[in-house]
């Protein structure tokens, strides 16, 4: 038996406003306030039976009356009344893997034969170095790294661990009292390192910081004193001998041999502990062949931060994962290639601290190699229960629900970087855009993040003063993958403002979204002000000062400011392909706490500028905040989208790929996928391409020709990497802007 979905719309509309089924649910609740409906509306429903990834069945639409005016009833099937008495159309079959062992992964491409059962194919044996037919060869726990010393007589438990030029001393936290720190070199009669006043559970000892040459003999002792601060207890003495401590050298970073462990702090849940612990022991193969040997060999303390505390970071130069022991395999990824990086993240200072102007590069990293390694995972597994977690949940595990819009999202000020958390929207873009853009980067070069660590690590070794910068980065980045969609790497990463290596220059911005639903979405728009450290909504008080006078904010109870820009004026110039303009004016949302502080920017999702209600073809929208444009030019940004008026696409068997040209309103597209060529006509700037034969999961570059309507010809670029939308269409969203159609693309000129 197959599983229920549900669609709901709203007996006025033609799309799927309101619910448009994505996984297996048994109930479904519907926000009148979320869902901008006043509760008097009709809504209209539908289930449907899916096995496998294919409808089966349909059954009749249902409505449901909110005005209560009339009982809920059933409607007649809408295959019996077809318009024009056009025969329903029937689900075409589409290709399935013939060796694949379980309904989910039909529609993967590769070889899931798995000679001895163990639950990893051969070809993944094969390529891990297991034996394919004794299924006790197969990936175990890894061997403890142990970096924890313990400190003999510290009398509370204290250990330290030993990094290249420091220690960091440690002890467990306590609820009812406190410990402080004392010491001081064996040699001088002050503490002249510590006398308290570090964290609450550790105190690093930094050699350059503290004038030391790692050779000394270090004597300390702990005091205990309750929460009042009233002294309790000083413990015994202790020595550390630093002299007979093995550092690490700069010459094992990187070194083949380095190897990643893990532990679970004791209070992880134990059927959490259990899940992460068979996901990391089959993941470490598959994170090894796409990144190499880690910077340094650690071990990973897992420590639980808490249910529902959202935590999910990596610390202590990768030797600290905090956790709120949620399990999320393509999260506890992107963590642990942080953690790989061990203290030698690209996000680092002049002392290896960690430093967020490089994020577009380490955050990109992480993400998109995140992505790549769990689309490895559910081939290499695939009747795992972390590969049932993923494909059931694609849009929030498996790919970015936003890739199918890069090209629309990719060259937006507002998501240039350092700082990603600016706010939580911007911060899911950033990822976004990063991480597609690696994962195309992957696509021309597989062996890219393994090849550039290992450069990265060498460059650290060969010259210990150099630190990660936008410069070298790129240039190595780019001697492994010297061109992106047909542009040399760096001029392509040069349009990209997540790559651009500093926080949001300070300024108005026009903030813009696109939200999908289902095939078709609508858009939403916003403003904001980035105050010093790029912050586009809070500000510390020391920064009100550094803002313009007409730049509105609201001081919170927290001490913070918080922009106020809700009930902004703007105005939106949308031109089709042939340059007609229609002008709408909206307002942006207001709405407030109960203490008075604003519910965030304002953002508003015009009904008037819903993609359905276009004619397919590409727009380009010019939108204006009026009221602060004589203060700031940047008021006024121009964004594209896809008309999308009747466009309709069985998610069950068709992969859609728009391809949008501001420059060729009409003319012919031609792209090749595995080597056969297919072509639609451009109407309105766009081409539409529908198909029931390319597998959902093909990936790689497309070469686009575009034939304009004198005949001329030119050709670019894109690069699919495998993904789909937030509700599951596979479809992507490819904008060419070629104004003069040059055939160079105009953010290259
Ligand atoms: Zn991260």
């Amino acid at each position: 038996m197959g599983a229920y979905y549900i669609d709901i719309k709203t007996a006025d509309s033609s799309a799927r406003n309101i619910y448009i089924a994505l996984n297996k649910v048994e109930s479904v609740s519907l926000n009148f306030n979320e869902l901008r409906l006043k509760g008097d509306e009709i809504l209209i429903g539908q289930f449907k039976e899916i096995i496998d990834g294919f409808v089966v069945d349909e059954y009749p639409t249902f409505e449901i009356d909110l005005s209560g005016k009339n009982p809920p009833r059933e409607l007649e099937k809408p295959s019996q009344k077809q318009k024009d008495g056009q025969k329903p159309q029937p689900v075409t079959k589409r290709w399935t893997n013939p060796t694949a062992p379980n309904g989910l992964v039909k529609y993967l491409s590769g070889d899931f034969t798995d000679t001895d059962g163990d639950g990893m194919t051969d070809v993944a044996e094969t390529k891990y170095g297991f034996n394919l037919n004794d299924p006790s060869s197969f990936p175990a726990e890894p061997e403890l790294v142990e970096n924890k010393l313990p400190i003999e007589s510290s009398e509370i438990g204290a250990y330290y661990e030993v990094y290249r030029g420091k220690i960091i001393i440690k002890w467990s936290e306590s609820p009812d009292v406190d410990y402080s720190l004392h010491l001081k070199t064996s040699d001088s009669s002050s503490w002249n390192i510590y006398y308290g006043g570090h964290y609450i559970d550790s105190a690093e000892v930094n050699f350059n910081k503290f004038n030391l040459k790692g050779n000394e003999k270090l004597v300390g002792s702990f005091g205990k004193s309750d929460k009042d601060g009233n002294f309790v207890e000083q413990y015994s003495e202790f020595e550390i001998d630093l002299s007979h401590v093995k550092f690490p050298q700069i010459s094992d970073i990187g070194a083949p041999d380095n190897r990643i462990s893990y532990t679970f702090s004791s209070d992880f849940p134990e059927d959490a502990e259990s899940k992460y612990r068979e996901f990391l022991k089959r993941v470490l193969p598959i994170m090894y062949s796409y990144l190499g040997p880690p910077a340094e060999s650690i071990n990973v303390l897992i420590k639980n931060m808490g249910e529902d505390t959202d935590y999910f970071m990596i610390v202590d130069n990768g030797r600290t994962f905090l956790s709120d022991t949620d399990f999320i395999p393509r999260l506890i990824v992107h963590e642990l290639v942080h953690a790989w990086k061990g203290g030698y993240t690209i996000t680092s200072d002049k002392n290896w601290e960690y430093d967020k102007a490089l994020s577009g590069f380490e955050e990109g990293g992480a993400e998109g190699l995140a992505f790549e390694i769990i689309h490895e995972y559910v081939r290499d597994y695939p009747n795992d229960v972390a590969t049932e977690q993923l494909l059931n949940y694609k849009p929030f595990q498996y790919w970015s629900k936003s890739t199918t819009y890069y090209d629309s999202l990719k060259n937006l000020r507002w998501t240039g970087a350092g700082q990603f958390w600016t706010d939580n929207d911007a911060a899911y873009i950033r990822y976004s855009i990063s991480a597609t853009t690696i994962q195309m980067m992957i696509k021309e070069n597989p062996d890219f993040m393994k090849q550039f660590l290992s450069m990265y690590y060498k460059r650290i070794r060969e010259n210990p003063d150099w630190r990660p910068n936008r410069g070298d980065i790129i240039d190595m980045w780019a001697a492994l993958v010297p061109a992106l969609n047909g542009y040399p790497l760096k001029e392509y990463l040069n349009t990209i403002p997540v790559f651009n290596g500093r926080n949001l220059d300070r300024g108005i911005y026009a903030l813009t979204e696109i939200r999908p639903y289902g095939a078709i979405g609508d858009q939403q728009f916003a403003v904001s002000y980035a105050a010093p450290n790029g912050r586009l909504w809070d500000i510390e008080e020391n920064d009100i000062k550094k803002i313009p006078k007409w730049v509105k904010v609201v001081k919170g109870s927290d001490g913070y400011y918080y922009m106020d820009f809700q009930d902004s004026i703007f105005m939106v110039e949308v031109a089709n392909a042939h340059g007609q303009q229609t002008i709408y004016s909206f307002k942006t949302i207001w709405k407030r706490h109960p203490n008075g502080l604003p519910t965030g920017y304002g953002w508003v999702g015009p009904e008037e500028l819903n993609m359905e209600n276009f004619p397919i073809g590409l727009y380009k929208e010019t939108v204006t905040f009026t009221d602060y444009l004589p203060y700031d030019s940047e008021a006024s940004d121009t964004f594209y989208f896809f008309g999308l008026k009747g466009v309709s696409q069985n998610r069950a068997n068709e992969y859609v790929i728009m391809i949008g040209v501001d420059g060729v309103p009409s003319g012919t597209a031609e792209i090749y996928i595995d080597g056969v060529k297919y072509t639609a006509p451009i109407i309105n700037g766009a081409a539409v391409f529908t198909s029931t034969e390319w597998k959902f999961d093909m990936q790689g570059r497309v070469l686009i020709t575009i034939t304009n309507a004198d005949g001329i010809s030119k050709t670019y670029y894109r690069t699919i990497v495998e993904s789909g939308t937030y509700h599951l269409y596979y479809q992507q969203q490819f904008i060419i802007v070629d104004i003069g159609f040059n055939g160079i693309e105009d953010q290259f000129e």
